[in-house]
């Protein structure tokens, strides 16, 4: 088993027929490498291990196997306005239904999602793709460095957060111009 500290979760495949007895706590880590490939299509990089506080019950008698807890990760991601990267701890609640056998309204033999349950055709129960998923799913859609990020200013590029620069000033005064000028 090793501290519960220092378990490396990343291969995880639990028999969920030995969820009949207890529940299993999960906690640990999965190193940041597994997440890379779903990580690319993001924007994203994680800057630090996934880990994992969890817990997987199995209800009776509706055989319906829950997960619940947390998974953390810090990010780096670009912000979206201003375009200058910055960290981000993800903190993402986990609350997922599994259920044991095939998916009624599919009979391929892949691990098929309907609704909010996963379907566990083979009694095992795989972390990573469960975490993958709720990773991608907990990315901030626009990611901004603050909630205030001034942006790019649209006339010279600048970072409104650093460097004030005068093309709003100048813009007033070439509609001030204007406006003189037609009513002349
Ligand atoms: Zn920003
Ligand atoms: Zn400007």
């Amino acid at each position: 088993m090793g501290s519960a500290l220092h378990n490396n979760l990343g291969h995880i495949i639990i028999d969920t027929d030995l969820l009949y007895d207890t529940p299993r706590i999960l906690s640990g880590y999965l190193v940041s490498a597994l997440f890379a490939d779903v990580m690319d299509d993001t924007g994203g990089t994680l800057l630090s291990d996934v880990w994992v506080d969890a817990t997987l019950r199995r209800a009776v008698p509706s055989q319906q196997i829950h997960l619940r807890g947390t998974t953390r990760t810090t990010a780096q991601f670009e912000c979206a306005l201003c375009l200058t990267p910055f960290q981000h701890e993800m903190v993402l609640e986990l609350d997922r239904c599994f259920m044991v056998g095939d998916d009624p309204a599919d009979d391929s033999s892949e691990t098929q999602m309907t609704m909010d349950i996963v379907f566990l055709p083979n009694n095992r129960l795989e972390l990573l793709p469960v975490i993958e998923e709720e990773l991608v799913l907990g990315l901030p859609m626009m990611p901004r460095c603050h909630d205030d990020c001034a942006g790019l200013c649209p006339g010279c590029g600048s970072n409104l957060n650093r460097d004030p620069c005068s093309c709003s000033s100048d813009r007033e005064e070439h509609s001030m111009a204007r406006l003189r000028y037609l009513l002349q």
